[in-house]
């Protein structure tokens, strides 16, 4: 028999949870547009290797979240688990090195085989945000107040705290490296396997690791700002001064690292606790090297993603869709002559409901249930008159109008 519920960790998004969507999605539009991004959208699956070179091979989305298959070319695709890897591989592909810097924005649906929970799905959407080309820390400002812009036109700007942390550069991480792997290996015994498996390859790995008896031992280790360059330390200075004359707040979280390889210097994230363990609501950071460990030309990005589905929890209801005319014929003739009413009406800019069927008292429900601001009430007498009458649903006063001039006698209900 054919099971009929959706797979396991994915979800339906009905209309109410559409508006919530749209309106997350057109706000971030709008403020994106505003410093400047333009739209981008790649593909929605990608050659496996685009994410397991970028993202790293011992981080969790590449080792147990990924949604990998063989296609019938015998070619092993991924379908995108983030954003940042396939719009780094067009970057490279489409030459856009030339035009750097280059700023994009982009959302869409993400995968990634996770155990589902309360803002934890297997199909879920994310919005993003990517600067590349850009090496100063103007931009991790920019990026960072782009986002603490966007909570704050969602309403979110008292329900989020800003952690701020720097990863540092290549030689702050190589002198880290060494003091964090001498730490880890005398704390061996209570590590979990998977940290086990990764410190050699990857120690800072273990610093996210979501273990219980992990998270005892990293409580203790060094702490990466200790080891910074002096050029990483002046870099972070100068973002954390750029968001103070913002008038952005933010907290420094020395243990804030994130989940994949490719960060370095600013790591940030959004988070609340109004979701519970699902705390995290946008998150992001530089990432210098990605571009080049992809294979193109040495090029700086910073950027960040964030959970549409952990912003529609978290936003009130949003502005009421604007309300439709509905039209009521009554008779055969009345019906033929409503589809042109309301095509005509349509043009005019109305939002007009048709019910279809039924008499005049189921018709007039239906328009009060989906809202209707008023009804266009047209039997076999008016039509012979060449008039309708129009009632307003809210008031429930009513008045006849001539069929020619329904655009001018509704303009107080166009939306
Ligand atoms: P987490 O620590 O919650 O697993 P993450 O570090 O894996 O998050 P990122 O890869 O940084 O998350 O993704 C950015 C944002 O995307 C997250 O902050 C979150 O809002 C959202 N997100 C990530 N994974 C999921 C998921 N499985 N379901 C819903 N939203 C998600
Ligand atoms: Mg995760």
């Amino acid at each position: 028999m054919t099971r009929l519920q959706p797979v396991r960790g994915t979800h339906d998004i009905l209309p109410g949870e559409a508006r919530r969507f749209r309106h997350i999605t057109e706000t971030f539009r709008r403020v994106a547009e505003g410093y400047g991004l333009a739209e981008i959208a790649t593909p929605i699956f990608e050659f496996t290797e685009v994410f397991a070179r970028s993202l790293g091979d011992t981080t969790d989305v590449v080792t147990k979240e990924m949604y990998t298959f063989t296609d019938r070319s015998g070619d092993s695709i991924t379908l995108r688990p983030e954003y940042t890897a396939g719009i780094a591989r067009a970057f490279i592909s489409n030459g856009l090195t030339q035009d750097a810097p280059c700023k994009f924005f982009a959302w869409g649906p993400m995968f990634r085989h996770e155990r589902p929970q309360k803002g934890r799905l297997r199909q879920f959407h994310q919005l993003d945000v990517e600067v590349l080309g850009v090496a100063e820390p103007q931009a991790d400002i920019e990026v960072l107040a782009l986002a603490h812009d966007l909570l704050t036109e969602l309403g979110l700007a008292d329900k989020v705290t800003l952690e701020l942390n720097s990863l540092g550069d290549g030689p702050s991480r190589a002198a880290y490296r060494a003091a964090l792997l001498d730490y880890l290996h005398a704390h061996r015994d209570g590590l979990s396997e998977d940290s086990l498996n990764r410190m050699d390859r990857n120690p800072l790995r273990v610093l996210d690791s979501k273990d219980e008896g992990d998270r005892r031992i990293v409580a203790n280790a060094p702490i990466l700002t200790d080891y910074l360059s002096s050029e990483a330390v002046d870099f972070f200075a100068a973002v954390r001064e750029g968001l103070a004359a913002l008038g952005i707040p933010f907290t420094v979280n020395p243990r804030l690292v994130r989940g994949l390889d490719y960060y370095t210097h600013t790591a940030f994230e959004f988070t609340t606790d109004a979701l519970g363990a699902q705390g995290t609501v946008l998150a992001g950071g530089r990432y210098d090297g990605l571009i080049e460990q992809l294979g193109g030309p040495a090029t700086p990005g910073i950027g960040w993603a964030s959970g549409i589905e952990r912003l529609a929890m978290l936003i009130d209801e949003p502005p009421a869709a604007p309300r439709p005319v509905a039209i009521v014929p009554l008779g055969a003739a009345a019906e033929a002559r409503g589809l042109k009413i309301a095509h005509d009406l349509r043009r005019a800019g109305f939002i007009v409901d048709m019910g279809y069927r039924g008499n005049m008292g189921r018709r007039l429900k239906r328009a009060d249930k989906i809202g209707a601001r008023a009804a266009v009430i047209i039997g076999d007498d008016e039509l012979a008159r060449g008039i309708a009458t129009v009632r307003d649903l809210d008031s429930g006063s009513q008045s006849e109008a001539s069929l020619d001039g329904l655009a001018g006698a509704l303009a107080a209900f166009r939306p």
